[in-house]
């Protein structure tokens, strides 16, 4: 999300300051970070930036600036050490910001700064046409916010209430992009699948959406992949399926959170599924999508989880079979409701608990890519490949590959492969003829 946040800032900055975008640090005249607050250890990164960059500004005339999902105690503390401080709400005001830097503080350009965000600016935001930062794969923001409180997560608290933006400008974005070549897009929001229920009937849903997407796809006439991400399990009906199933640019590869295999875990996380209902939604994906990968976000250690707790989302990966999972060791973060309660699970625990969990993922990963061996399918090529000689590129549900090749020109094409060989979280091709 804070990709796509930037590539409206940079659009902002460059049309509307005078200033050019520079890639190296060392020569800007103004820095700048989107930061997130929902992990600790990127608001640590901050600190170590804002205290060499304050040390710059002694030698040479330079402006820095704050944004991005930050919880008020942060904000608070970032006020004294940044010269501009703006929501990304407010991005429109940056210009008159850095025009009266110096002359108001941060905090009396915008008195509500430590207040909660209340996103009533966020249609502004979307208007800003992006500085897309690759040629072929984009992202479109489609709401801003989240209403479900998960425990373990401050999401709600930086982002503020959801806020749908307008589906025209959503489709119109979608097509705009695939007329300058773009083929892969991903719609983005922290609950895609309850896209459209804050306007109470007065914007559509959003397997209307995908499907006002799928039939414009077919009237582009180019081949694209459009992908969603998050969804959450409880907004995930079986129509989105369906609607996915019925178009070719809709890509088959579903990534659903599922966070824990214990309903008991579930209910403290908040997270208003249980295992059951969520396996509803892996039948449906099974039946309505039977080629698609599934991936998910897994937590483990959370509070008060027990060792058959743990094992009940061992169990869940078996039986899921999920081709990725980004599995994270829990660790409270300020401002989640779950940041009050003991972390109580021993870091050694959580470490063996992680290490346990990512090896059951591999080995099924690594059967999945096995079966791919002999088959063909069309990738998307995303740039060159650690291995010299080979390029690397993603299929439509999001595996891995490398191929031979020293043909650039490739870069950001769909190619054909036939795959040849696999590993555990990837596999190997070459080009079809
Ligand atoms: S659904 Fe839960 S985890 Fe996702 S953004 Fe909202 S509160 Fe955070």
């Amino acid at each position: 999300m804070n990709m796509s946040d930037s590539e409206r800032v940079r659009t902002i900055i460059e049309s509307r300051t005078g200033y050019q975008w520079t890639d190296l640090e060392e020569e800007a005249n103004m820095v700048g970070i989107l930061a997130c607050s929902v992990r600790q250890k990127a608001i640590d990164k901050v600190y170590s930036r804002i205290r060499k960059w304050n040390q710059w500004k002694h030698k040479k005339s330079l402006i820095t600036f704050i944004s991005g999902c930050i919880l008020p105690d942060d904000m608070k503390k970032f006020l004294k050490l940044f010269d501009i401080v703006f929501r990304m709400s407010e991005l429109e005001q940056l210009p008159d910001m850095i025009k009266q830097y110096g002359i108001v503080s941060p905090a009396s350009l915008q008195p509500d700064l430590l207040t909660m965000p209340d996103n009533t600016h966020i249609n502004n935001f979307w208007k800003i046409t992006p500085q897309y930062s690759s040629p072929f794969e984009a992202f479109i923001p489609i709401q801003n916010g989240c209403d479900k409180f998960c425990t373990f997560c401050a999401v709600p608290y930086t982002r503020g209430r959801e806020v749908s933006r307008p589906s025209e400008e959503i489709i119109n974005e979608v097509a705009h992009l695939v007329e300058q070549g773009y083929k892969s897009i991903t719609l983005l929001g922290q609950n895609v699948n309850s896209y459209g229920l804050d306007k109470k009937g007065e914007e559509i849903s959003f397997p209307e959406l995908l499907r006002r997407i799928g039939e414009k796809g077919k009237t582009l006439g180019s081949r694209f992949w459009v992908y969603f991400t998050s969804p959450h399990p409880r907004d995930m009906t079986e129509e989105v399926l369906e609607v996915i199933a019925q178009y070719d640019c809709l890509a088959k590869q579903i990534h659903i959170p599922i966070q824990s295999g214990d309903d008991e875990v579930l209910e403290r996380m908040n997270r208003k599924h249980t295992v059951e209902t969520y396996r509803k939604i892996i039948r449906g994906i099974r039946k309505h999508l039977p080629q698609a990968t599934i991936f998910t976000d897994i937590i483990v250690g959370f509070t008060g989880e027990t060792d058959q707790q743990f094992e009940n989302t061992r169990r869940i990966m078996q039986e899921f079979r999920y081709n990725m999972a980004y599995i994270a060791q829990y660790s409270p973060r300020p401002g989640a409701v779950s940041s009050r309660w003991a972390d109580d699970v021993p870091r050694e625990v959580k470490k063996i608990r992680y290490h346990r969990l990512s090896d059951d993922l591999r080995k099924i990963s690594a059967e999945h890519n096995k079966k791919m061996i002999g088959k063909s399918y069309t990738v998307l090529v995303t740039g060159t490949d650690r291995k010299e000689g080979y390029l690397s590129a993603l299929t439509e549900g999001k595996i891995v590959c490398r191929f031979p090749s020293e043909d650039k020109s490739l870069i950001g094409r769909f190619a054909d492969l036939t795959i040849t060989s696999s590993a555990d979280f990837s596999v190997e091709g070459k080009l079809k003829r």
